[in-house]
């Protein structure tokens, strides 16, 4: 296969405010991969609201001048370790983990201190051409276009292992928080095993897409839902919804918190939010099990995936319409 010398990508120059421009689009030579490494040239790379956190400074800098992008679909140039060229694969958020630390050795590697992401650790698919370990790329389920899958890396893997935080018990009642890129799958994936779902979003757009992805209702973001939950996600990254959603829940819920940021919550009343055995759950990346586990389900349950393209020269913009809430659904970057 044909390899440029050269590709486009985008680097966060300074980290700041969104509608500041802290990206930086360039051309530069495409990167070599290490031992280990498949080099990938990229179809499309969804826009998570974790880049935006990078970009803008909420999550500290552990890369200068990182290239943003943790939810690549790509195509093998250089293969390694049973990828050959022309695999399609992805690269999500967890690239390394130790395989040696007490999280690591009982299957917690989502927890390992000593894991490296994608995007911020290291460079990411806000380029035409990649890197990743190849024990950390992922197979992809079949009946997706490459802009369909994109947001299933990290929006769906993460919504997935928040649903499992959240433990919905069988048949009982989910609520969901917020309804961006991870919401609308993880309602479906809810919704698919039996779960009736209520939504609390603001956006009437918002709203009307969790109708039509089969949600039970759809309310303002700090509505009441019509019913006790069993379970809640937490997506937005809004600390002040926490006693909220708490609020919501029947006795013995959980709320699940998925966000890798959160404002700060206001302080809770014992008897109002948590008494009754009602409990909170942060959510932390993903193991490599569970994010095949997912696209196994998306494999096997045909998912809806809400997205709006955009073409690679318009990242800034991209992330400025996700800060701003101008679109529902999920932002794709198609060089
Ligand atoms: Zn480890
Ligand atoms: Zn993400």
């Amino acid at each position: 296969m044909a390899v440029e010398q050269t590709m486009r990508a985008w680097r966060v120059a300074a980290p700041g405010p969104v509608d500041g421009g802290p990206m930086r689009s360039g051309i530069e030579p495409v990167p070599a991969p290490a031992e280990g490494e498949l080099l990938v040239r990229v179809l499309a790379c969804g826009v998570c609201r974790t880049d935006l956190h990078v970009v803008e400074g909420d999550l500290p800098v552990h890369r200068a001048g990182v290239v943003p992008g943790h939810e690549v679909v790509a195509e093998v140039v250089t293969g390694a370790d049973g990828f050959a060229p022309g695999d399609r694969v992805g690269i999500p958020w967890l690239r390394h983990t130790c395989g040696i630390c007490r999280y690591c050795r009982r299957g917690a590697e989502n927890l390992c201190p000593n894991s490296l992401y994608t995007g911020w650790d290291a460079d990411g698919g806000y380029a035409e051409y990649a890197t990743v370990p190849a024990d950390f790329a992922l197979r992809l389920p079949s009946g997706y276009s490459d802009e369909e899958l994109a947001p299933l890396l990290c929006a769906g893997i993460i919504g997935f292992h928040a649903l499992v935080r959240a433990e919905v018990p069988e048949g009982g009642v989910l609520g969901i928080y917020g309804f961006g890129g991870s919401a609308h799958l993880t309602a479906q994936v809810a919704a698919a095993r039996g779960a009736r779902v209520h939504v609390m979003t603001r956006g009437a757009a918002a709203r009307e897409l969790a109708l039509e992805l089969g949600a039970a209702s759809a309310r303002e973001a700090a509505d009441r839902p019509p019913e006790p939950l069993d379970a809640a996600i937490l997506f937005a990254p809004a600390g002040e919804l926490v006693p909220v959603a708490l609020e919501a829940l029947d006795a013995g819920g959980t709320l699940a918190l998925a966000g890798i940021h959160l404002t700060d919550t206001p302080p809770l009343n014992y008897q109002r939010h948590l008494f009754r055995e009602r409990q909170i759950r942060s959510v932390t990346s993903n193991t490599r099990a569970q994010a095949r586990e997912f696209l196994a389900f998306a494999e096997q349950h045909r998912l809806q995936v809400r997205t709006h393209r955009y073409h690679l020269d318009t990242a800034d913009r991209a992330l400025g319409d996700l800060a701003h809430g101008r679109f529902d659904g999920a932002a794709v970057l198609v060089p």
